[in-house]
């Protein structure tokens, strides 16, 4: 359409100018038509001529009746005249007119002649005789003027209509020109507005596109709350007007986002981040210079200002948790998550007040990793909690490498016999400066650095090596971490080592936690399959500690569950817990899954543990984890180890050290 119109456009310039060139032509030749019409007049002239001819004749006649003297001077001057007419009609345009006839030329040559023959006539006009020779004469003469002046006239006639003709044909050229003119200029004139109404449409769209572009820019697509750089501006803004109070930065992550997507998936996931969103967007809107934004996953941030300093930012703070916590009712279902807040305010002798989302942010992480939930004020110390994060993260790999980081192991025992049966392989390093760090601090450092798929290879490759030193019926459990389980060389890594240590696939048990598997269930159980049918045992650990745990139960053939230590710990005070217990057992017995239990720490536990029909425990109570010399003293003096590796496990008391 475009195309066609500008084309259009295009053709009528092209022919508005060509109408233009014809015009002006049209205008030259019409100047030489008129100026022929104008031309010297031959039937004016021819007429005079035949006109003074017959007055010469009337003024001779009447000398001739009358004997008038003035009559024959008359006759004189006519004869002059005559003469003079001639002269005219042998020049100029009438000569052409003349000379276009050779019959009429030689007619009027002979004329010229028998005029000049009769001026000795006209000198004797008082004559008789040349007076009659004179009227006989100029008969003929005049008959020749007439004929060359009627010649003359209907030349003119005849041209005058050519003239006519010529004209009318112009002029219908010059109408037909004209209307081309203006039929070209409409086309144009239609043209143009066409075009400015497409520029103002093209002008309107650039400029939403723009201001789409603008928004996008400082927007967070899915909520349509300003992103981190939009959230920057506005603090940024806060901190320079600060005097008039306090700014507050809130960070707030929820709990489990990661599981609710998993489950639910990821429509659900961004209905859920749309309508926290929408609350948290309601709730900042009824403070005073408030603000929310996202800033990416389930992470949001709200600057707002406080009169009270810390103890209104976390009464706000506060009430936004609560908000938060209401259920959300959403097209899949009705949805229920926590949120973590980290609450950071800025002193009047803040150095860098722009440190403010940072110190919110650590605050978060602090909460995050000790008490999920809770609104949580950041405070100097978490810088140094910063520091040695930081440190820790640097110096796993060199640590896995130099042996710092290494497996001890804690026992799993019968309750019944008192025999250890089973070890879990847990992770201890001691760092060189920090000292002792535990795993609980640096395997979630390593998961969230991806440097646990490294330490836990090492680990289990130390554990499987120092298991062929145990007696053959203790087995090994050995942790995995989600990224160790989504791995594709996960199951080539275990067979691999199994065969290079020789530690018999039956004598491993991988443990894996429930959130492991809800991360990508599909890819994790058909792993888990594949580990199964190399001959390794499957635990699921931690149970009981997280969203739908008997579903889980179904989900994958487990050989093993692990009650997690916090049931345990409540059993002496709380009932429930017991009974919990108790229904777990009887409904692993009945899927032929075998139960061990966590943190057992008192006799009391194990009696009543025992007395629900829990055979296998695992606590303070039989043993911390320790390195292998001491864990095999302790099983010399527990129990006979199978004669196949007593010598081995002999020679590793002795000496303290696996002769791998
Ligand atoms: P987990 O797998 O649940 O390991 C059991 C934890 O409970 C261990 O803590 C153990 O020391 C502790 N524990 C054992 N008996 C008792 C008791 O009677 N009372 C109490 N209160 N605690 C008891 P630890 O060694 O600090 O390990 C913490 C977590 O770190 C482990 O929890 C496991 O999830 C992780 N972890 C340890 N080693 C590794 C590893 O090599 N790889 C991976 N991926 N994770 C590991
Ligand atoms: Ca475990
Ligand atoms: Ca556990």
């Amino acid at each position: 359409m475009i195309t066609l119109v500008r084309r259009l456009a295009i053709v009528s310039v092209l022919g508005l100018a060509a109408a233009a060139v014809a015009y002006s032509h049209l205008i030259v030749s019409h100047q030489s038509t008129v100026e022929q019409a104008n031309r010297y007049d031959l039937a004016w002239t021819g007429f005079n001529g035949r006109l003074e001819v017959t007055s010469l004749r009337e003024r001779v006649a009447r000398f001739a009746a009358t004997g008038d003297a003035a009559a024959g001077d008359e006759a004189k001057l006519y004869f002059q005249i005559v003469v003079g007419r001639l002269n005219t009609w042998g020049s100029g345009e009438f000569g052409k007119f003349i000379a276009s006839s050779p019959l009429r030329e030689a007619r009027f040559e002979g004329l010229v002649r028998d005029l000049t023959l009769l001026e000795p006539l006209v000198n004797q006009i008082h004559e008789d005789g040349a007076r009659l020779q004179l009227m006989r004469d100029l008969v003929a003469i005049s008959t020749a003027m007439d004929r060359i002046g009627g010649e003359a006239y209907s030349a003119s006639l005849n041209e005058a209509d050519a003239v006519r003709n010529a004209l009318r044909q112009k002029l219908e050229v010059e109408t037909w020109i004209t209307g081309t003119l203006l039929t070209l200029g409409t086309l144009l004139v239609v043209f143009l507005l066409v075009q400015n109404r497409w520029l103002s449409r093209a002008n309107a769209t650039v400029a939403e596109s723009a201001a789409n572009h603008a928004f996008l820019a400082r927007h967070d697509a899915l909520t349509s709350l300003p992103n981190r750089l939009a959230f920057h501006d506005a603090f940024a803004l806060e901190i320079e007007r600060r005097a008039a109070g306090r700014v507050a930065v809130l960070a707030i992550d929820l709990d489990g986002f990661k599981a609710i997507n998993d489950t639910l998936g990821h429509s659900a996931g961004d209905a859920l981040l749309v309508a926290v969103g929408n609350r948290l967007t309601r709730m900042v809107g009824l403070w005073q210079d408030a603000s929310a934004a996202r800033f990416g996953g389930d992470e949001f941030v709200v600057v707002l200002r406080v009169e009270d300093g810390v103890s209104e930012a976390v009464e706000k703070a506060e009430n936004l948790r609560r908000a938060l916590a209401e259920p959300y009712r959403l097209p899949d279902g009705t949805v229920v998550i926590q949120a973590t807040i980290g609450v950071a305010v800025a002193t009047p002798a803040m150095p860098d007040p722009l440190q403010l989302p940072d110190d919110a942010d650590l605050a978060l992480s602090h909460a995050k990793s000790r008490n999920k939930g809770t609104v949580q004020v950041f405070d100097v110390t978490m810088r140094a909690d910063l520091t040695r994060r930081r440190r820790i993260e640097a110096d796993i790999i060199t640590a896995i490498a130099l042996g710092e980081i290494a497996p001890q192991y804690q026992p799993q025992v019968d309750m019944e016999t008192g025999q250890i049966i089973g070890v879990e392989a847990l992770a201890r390093w001691t760092h060189p400066i920090l000292g002792r760090i535990g795993p609980d601090e640096f395997v979630p450092i390593a998961e969230s650095s991806g440097k646990v798929v490294e330490l836990g290879r090492a680990i289990l490759e130390k554990a499987c090596a120092e298991a062929t030193l145990l007696p053959a019926d203790v087995k090994v459990s050995v942790n995995l971490s989600v990224a160790q389980l989504v791995r594709d060389d996960l199951v080539d890594t275990v067979s691999e080592i199994l065969g290079r240590t020789g530690l018999a696939p039956s004598r491993l048990k991988l443990e894996v936690t429930e959130t492991i598997v809800m991360s990508d269930t599909e890819r994790c159980i058909a792993t888990l399959h594949k580990l199964k049918q190399l001959g390794v045992a499957i635990a699921l650990d931690d149970f009981g500690t997280g969203y739908s745990a008997l579903s889980y139960l179904r989900l994958f053939d487990w050989d093993e569950l692990k009650v997690d230590r916090s049931f345990v710990r409540s059993i002496g005070s709380d009932p429930h817990s017991l009974s919990i217990i108790q229904a777990v057992v009887g409904l692993a017995s009945q899927l032929g899954i075998k139960v061990t239990v966590e943190g057992v720490e008192t006799e009391e536990q194990r009696n009543l543990l025992r007395h629900v029909g829990c055979r296998i425990g695992q606590g303070y109570l039989f043993g911390a984890a320790m390195p292998l010399t001491a864990l095999s003293a302790r099983l010399l003096r527990t129990a006979l180890p199978a004669p196949a590796s007593r010598r081995a496990h002999l020679r590793l008391v002795e000496t303290g050290s696996p002769s791998t």
